[in-house]
C-alpha cells in the first residue's frame, strides 16, 4: 500500500463524471487499498477516486471516529442512492481537495445505498449520521461536483481563489 497525491481544486479531473467499473482487475484493488491508506494518512473519513485522479467510480470511507472502536474500512463501486429520507441533516463539510475549508451543506439525513463490493457482490446498507453525509459527498465526486457547488457563487469563488493561491504557493515548494 502507498499513499497517492491527492488532487486540489480547482483542477477538471474533480469536474467530471466517472466510468462505472465494468470488471474488478488487481490494479482497481490496489487503487482501492491506495486509496484507503491516502484517507488514513490525511487524515480523513471519505476519499473518491477522482480526487487521486482515478476517473472510476470508487469510493472508500471510514467514520468510525471514536479511535477506541475498530476501523470499518469500507470500498464501495458503482453506488447508487436507492432511497433518501425526507428529513434533513445540515453538516459542516469539509474535503481532502479543499484543505482548511469548511462549510455547512443540507443533506438527506439517511440514505440506502447499493453498491458492488470488491468480491464482486452486490451490498445494500441504510447509512445515517456521518456516515450519510460522507457517502452523499463522495458520490458527489463521482458525478464531479463539490461540497462548494451547494454554497452561493460568491462563497464559492471565494473558496476557489484561496485554492489557487494554496496551488500556486505550493508549486513554488
Ligand atoms: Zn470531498
Amino acid at each position: 500500500m502507498t499513499t497517492r497525491p491527492i488532487l486540489i481544486h480547482p483542477d477538471p479531473r474533480l469536474k467530471k463524471r466517472c466510468d462505472p467499473v465494468t470488471e474488478i482487475t488487481e490494479e482497481l484493488r490496489m487503487a482501492a487499498s491506495d486509496m484507503l491508506e491516502t484517507m488514513y494518512d490525511a487524515p480523513g473519513v471519505g476519499l473518491a477516486g477522482p480526487q487521486v485522479g482515478l476517473m472510476t467510480r470508487i469510493l472508500v470511507m471510514d467514520c468510525v471516529k471514536d479511535p477506541e472502536a475498530a476501523p470499518r474500512p469500507m470500498v464501495l463501486m458503482n453506488p447508487e442512492v436507492t432511497w433518501a429520507s425526507e428529513a434533513l441533516n445540515t453538516y459542516e463539510e469539509g474535503c481532502l481537495s479543499i484543505p482548511e475549508q469548511y462549510a455547512e451543506v443540507t443533506r438527506p439525513a439517511e440514505v440506502k445505498v447499493r453498491w458492488l463490493a470488491l468480491d464482486g457482490s452486490e451490498r445494500e446498507e441504510h447509512f445515517a449520521g456521518l456516515w450519510a453525509t460522507c457517502v452523499q459527498h463522495e458520490i458527489d465526486h463521482l458525478n464531479g461536483k463539490l461540497f462548494i457547488d451547494y454554497l452561493t457563487p460568491l462563497k464559492r469563488q471565494l473558496i476557489t481563489r484561496k485554492m489557487e493561491k494554496l496551488k500556486r504557493e505550493r508549486a513554488r515548494l
